[in-house]
């Protein structure tokens, strides 16, 4: 995986669709402008990942809380 020098953007590969859309500039130029794109170690990947899976654990309790409300206003109803 690369980040973008520009934006921090993980990426596959520092694309030109990224620098146009993104920056308005040739990769060559992003290059020229702000450096190599960072090569991101799998490594870092992991702990990525990991922040993903926590961020999902997050949501799911999220969602069970909406639940556990919603049930708590049909007790109330009935
Ligand atoms: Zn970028």
């Amino acid at each position: 995986m690369f980040q973008c020098p520009a934006c921090g953007e993980l990426l596959e590969a520092l694309t030109h669709v990224h620098c146009r859309s993104r920056h308005q500039l040739s990769k060559d130029e992003l290059v020229a402008r702000y450096g190599q794109p960072k090569y991101v170690a799998p490594q870092m990947s992991r702990e990525i990942q990991r922040w993903i899976r926590e961020s999902q654990i997050i949501t799911r309790l999220d969602f069970e809380m909406a639940q556990a409300s919603v049930r708590n206003q049909f007790r109330r109803r009935y």
